[in-house]
């Protein structure tokens, strides 16, 4: 008999020695070792040569068929070869190191055999041999990373007495649940994981603990976004719905289907007496803007102020052009602060926002500053929220009394993770661009091509278009070989001379620098803007109809996504080529989804599949747990599943007191859910 919570020593043949080692794979109780998973499992079924690819370990029973034959490697190496037939197969089996296997490996001898297949040679790479048909064996043996410090054997062992003699494995699922999903028990579960009967067995299992784990992983996001849904009572913005479809009418295009969907959402959070916090995804060009303009403009016909913060001067610039264009004619008063706000006119401008005499101020981090005071701030929006940190949306958030918030992103997360990483926020989504706008053409060409390719800018400069370059470095690098910013500037420059003007922006260059650059390109005096990607956030300059990316390898699919988002947005046909040789299969991969698709979900999507949910975001950022068994992406069904039984759960009385959810309420406790902490 012992316990989960004793020290693995308790156990047999576990002394001081094994223990430090177990201790250095964060293995120190029973428990703990129970609760190690293998990584794999060694297969050994038996299984047909013809169905087995190229690489895959497998077992076969075989005759032998000829003299082995052993050619010295060097001191105590040895290859060993010889012929066995495995039902009409005729192959190699390869030894090393196994000299002894000589005398045995006889003509007409039965051996089952296991090893690594290599398809296209015919040989097996042989780590097992064991002498007549398979028998007894097992069909799985679990495999653990142990990191060499342990053998695998032993730790089976430890493993196997472990299981027999715990006896206080604690059942976290209850009864109910388990019944609904036909899923094991955590006694069959875990042994299905560490000892398999067989394949069903197994995947039975796994089935259990992959449920288990993505369910107390949503009832941590549920329980949270409940419990902070009745702590937070935010504004009732009781807007004037007259107003607002007035407003909507003076606008210069109907919205599409999705912006009027996402539209009403926003405008029955601003009305609850709870405080939004809502995420609202669209496409680049999706055209979020306007959505924002909407709903600042109902929370000023209610008597609040607006606030909309962006990342560049540029980008609350543009905003700040489009909302006053709308404004202005119907006396909304709108105001812009930036880094680069005159001190004497910021002055002024702060006088006002305190008095109340300004609706909707409009800006970049300036927004934050201490001494910028709201006289009655309702509503707040972050643009492109993923540039800004935790801290800083907390303190623009905080220059109101529970102001109503909405964040914006043009970086399309796919479902399954919106609904992890984001599961404590409401989620909006622009789904539909506005009609009438023309795909962008892409292509994907090596260097040669590189002349065919300037022809083809040439010919869209010569139509009065204009054109981006986008370079993944600025300056010469020894280490890469990549195109850079400042030899491609240079190269255009010298090719286009006496024709086009060519600028040049990276991000080492001081912001104001930066702004007359993108001013002069959005006014057309520059016509072809070489530039890092400092250009991927939002910039509007519809008449630039041609993107060229250079190394295009270098860049994720969702940040070509964005990149290639700055043409196609006006009523020009727009072109991107990346210019691309990858090397792997996967960047290949991308460069033809590129090719294929300009959904950013889409995009989004497959991204996600070719890199996996920790790189989605960069490790830190995606807040996702390290899961033993679910893998958010082929588990995503059962992900669906844990969220609304999750939600189910946190929303009845019996999930907080019954005994049966003590388990699972515990797993909360340990989570610091009950304790009110948050993840924003
Ligand atoms: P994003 O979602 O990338 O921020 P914007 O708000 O900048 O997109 O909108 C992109 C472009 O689409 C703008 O030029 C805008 O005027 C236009 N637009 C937005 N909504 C519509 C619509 N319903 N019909 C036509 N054009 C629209
Ligand atoms: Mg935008």
């Amino acid at each position: 008999m012992t316990s989960c919570t004793e020290s693995v020593t308790a156990l047999k043949g576990i002394g001081k020695e094994t223990a430090e080692h177990l201790q250095s794979l964060h293995i120190e109780t029973i428990g703990d070792l129970i609760w190690t998973f293998p990584y794999r499992h060694e297969d050994f079924r038996l299984k047909d040569l013809t169905e087995t690819p190229h690489n895959e370990r497998v077992t076969i029973e075989a005759t032998v068929e000829s003299m082995p034959s052993v050619i010295f490697l060097g001191k105590n190496k040895q290859r060993l070869t010889v012929a066995v037939r495995a039902g009409r197969h005729l192959v190699k089996a390869v030894f090393f190191n196994q000299g002894y296997l000589r005398q045995r490996l006889l003509p007409g001898t039965i051996v089952t055999v296991t090893g690594k297949w290599d398809r296209g040679r015919q040989v097996i790479v042989g780590s097992s041999v064991t002498f007549g048909p398979k028998t007894e064996q097992v069909d799985f043996e679990p495999m653990y990373s142990l990191r060499g410090l342990i053998q695998q054997k032993r730790f089976r062992k430890y493993m196997r007495q472990a299981l027999d003699t715990a006896v206080d494995v604690e059942e976290t699922l209850p009864e109910n649940i388990r019944s609904d999903y036909q899923l094991l028990d955590i006694q069959e579960a875990l042994e299905g994981v560490h000892f398999p009967k067989d394949a069903a067995h197994a995947k039975q299992a796994r089935r259990r603990f992959v449920y288990e784990e993505l369910l107390e992983f949503q009832l941590r996001i549920q329980a949270l976004r409940k419990s902070r849904k009745e702590a937070e009572r935010g504004l009732e913005i009781a807007y004037d719905i007259d107003s607002l479809r007035a407003f909507i009418q003076t606008l210069p295009y109907e919205l599409t289907s999705a912006q009027k969907r996402v539209v009403n959402e926003i405008c029955k959070d601003l009305k609850l007496p709870q405080r939004m916090n809502r995420l609202l995804q669209g496409d680049v060009g999706s055209g979020k803007t306007v959505v924002a303009a909407i709903g600042l403009y109902a929370a000023v016909t209610a008597g609040y102020q607006g606030a909309l913060m962006a990342p560049t001067e540029i980008l609350a610039e543009q905003h700040v052009q489009s909302l006053q264009a709308w404004f202005e004619p119907i006396g909304v008063r709108v105001a812009i602060l930036s880094g680069s706000t005159k001190t004497k006119a910021r002055r002024i401008l702060l006088a006002q926002l305190a008095e109340g005499e300004i609706d909707i101020l409009i800006g970049t981090h300036a927004l934050i500053q201490p001494d910028v005071t709201f006289h009655k701030l309702g509503f707040v929006i972050t643009d492109e929220q993923h540039r800004f940190g935790v801290e800083q949306r907390r303190i623009l958030r905080d220059k109101g009394e529970h102001p109503d918030v909405l964040f914006m992103t043009a970086t399309p997360i796919p479902r399954t993770l919106a609904i992890t990483a984001f599961g404590e926020m409401d989620v909006s989504i622009i789904d539909e661009l506005p009609a009438g706008r023309k795909e962008i053409e892409t292509h994907w060409m090596k260097e040669e091509q590189l002349g065919a390719v300037l022809s083809k800018m040439q010919a869209e400069l010569a139509n009065g278009r204009q054109a981006y370059v986008i370079c993944p470095l600025i300056e010469e690098s020894d280490k890469l070989d990549v195109q850079n910013a400042v030899d491609a500037y240079n190269h255009l420059t010298a090719y286009f001379a006496g024709r086009f003007t060519v600028g040049l922006m990276h991000g080492r260059l001081h912001p104001t620098e930066k702004d007359e650059i993108m001013r002069a390109f959005s006014n057309g005096e520059i016509h072809v803007l070489v530039s890092t990607t400092v250009v991927e956030v939002g910039v509007n300059v519809p008449n630039a109809t041609f993107m060229t990316i250079y190394d295009a390898e270098r860049f994720g699919l969702a940040q070509l996504h964005q990149l290639r988002g700055r043409v196609g947005r006006g009523e020009h046909q727009s072109y991107c080529v990346l210019i691309a040789d990858p090397k792997s299969d996967e960047g290949q991969e991308r460069m033809r989804s590129m090719t294929e698709t300009n959904d950013g979900f889409k995009l989004a999507e497959k991204d996600l599949e070719l890199r996996g949910p920790g790189d989605f975001f960069g490790r830190k950022q995606s807040g996702l747990p390290e899961f033993k068994m679910a893998d958010l992406i082929h588990d995503y069904r059962a992900l669906d599943v844990a969220r609304r039984d999750a939600e189910r759960l946190v929303h009845s009385e019996e999930f907080w007191v019954k005994e049966e959810y003590e388990p699972l309420r515990n797993k909360l406790e340990v989570a610091g859910v009950l304790q009110g902490e948050r993840i924003d």
